[in-house]
């Protein structure tokens, strides 16, 4: 007989008791804003920072340490995705990647208060790709603009894939845009990058990651197999049978607030061993879900992204990620 399965730690839910609801719109855009500007002070400084021979563990541990240093949380480990890697690099401990010249560097960033989240992203191009980095602003750029209540996110698609073929590349058409929920990083709503993927219809308050990626290759990605460095608890408590596994839990539900985290996080907290014990179990038992790296099909591909978290109102959107109030 087929082994029945519970799909439901595979959905991203949003939080049992916590809603956007349950705040004040005024309340709500303050931290959303409040976390987007530590987000964007993190961006702005990596922009400085990654030059060739810069060790990516480096940049993450920076950005790490403005988010604690500002007094607020993380939404989500620094993706640092160089070329044809498109998402979900964070460096694992020990991380001896270095950035090199030629690199087309995605740094994409999540901080969090109170489960509102900011999810911002920019590309830092050390070779010479001037059109490969326009081709995913102007595309971001301009779906934002355009961001309504009312608006079927098929035809922000359709301008998002205009822009990036005219300049001669590919969106990724299996990454798109998403709405942000309170602790919930990709909600149900979905900006996809071409006019041939279903879209949503955009509401008031909505908020939205308008994010797009320019591609030189085959414009789809796969989850690699072999690399996930990225984790978050699973919302089904799972029956763990080390002391080890237990803690490991805790610590991604209760510090992490069930939000994806790095596995360097949890060297704060436990010894390597233990660390090494209890995420083996977690992984065997599905009790922790992991994000796959995500890689171009074509691994010479180079590729572009830029992201800003924003909230939708009829007179446009508010951009909580590029530190302006309007
Ligand atoms: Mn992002
Ligand atoms: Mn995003």
């Amino acid at each position: 007989m087929r082994r029945k399965v519970d799909y439901s730690k595979y959905i991203e839910r949003p939080h049992p008791i916590l809603k956007f609801k349950d705040v004040s719109e005024e309340e709500k855009e303050e931290k959303l804003r409040k976390a987007g500007d530590v987000a964007k002070k993190i961006l702005d400084t990596l922009r400085e920072k990654a030059k060739p021979g810069v060790k990516a563990i480096d940049l993450c541990l920076l950005a790490d340490k403005i988010i604690k240093e500002s007094g607020i949380k993380p939404g989500f480990p620094l993706n640092v995705s160089i070329n044809h890697v498109a998402a979900h690099y964070t460096s694992p401990p020990d991380d001896d990647l270095v950035l090199k010249k030629g690199d087309i560097v995605k740094f994409d960033i999540g901080t969090q208060v109170d489960g509102f989240i900011a999810d911002t992203a920019i590309t830092v191009d050390l070779g010479n790709n001037p059109d490969l980095i326009k081709a995913s602003k102007e595309a971001t750029e301009t779906a934002i603009d355009l961001i309504r209540p009312g608006t079927d996110t098929r035809n922000l698609g359709a301008i998002i894939e205009e822009i990036i073929t005219g300049y001669g590349f590919k969106p990724v058409i299996n990454l798109s845009g998403h709405t942000v929920e309170r602790y919930v990083v990709h909600g149900q709503k979905a900006v996809p990058l071409t006019s041939k993927k279903g879209g949503s219809i955009v509401e008031e308050g909505d908020v939205f990651a308008i994010e797009t990626f320019a591609s030189t290759g085959a414009g789809e990605v796969r989850g690699d197999p072999t690399r996930i460095n990225i984790f978050r608890a699973s919302p089904v408590t799972p029956k763990l049978r080390s002391p080890a596994a237990r803690k490991i839990y805790k610590i991604a539900s209760e510090t992490f607030e069930g939000l994806p985290f790095a596995e360097r996080w949890l060297y704060e907290y436990l010894p390597k061993r233990e660390i090494v014990l209890g995420m083996r179990e977690l992984k065997r038992v599905e009790g922790i879900i992991g994000y796959n790296v995500l890689v171009e099909l074509d691994k010479n591909a180079l590729i572009s992204q830029h992201e800003h978290t924003l909230i939708v109102t009829s007179e446009g959107p508010k951009i909580t990620t590029n530190g302006k109030k309007e």
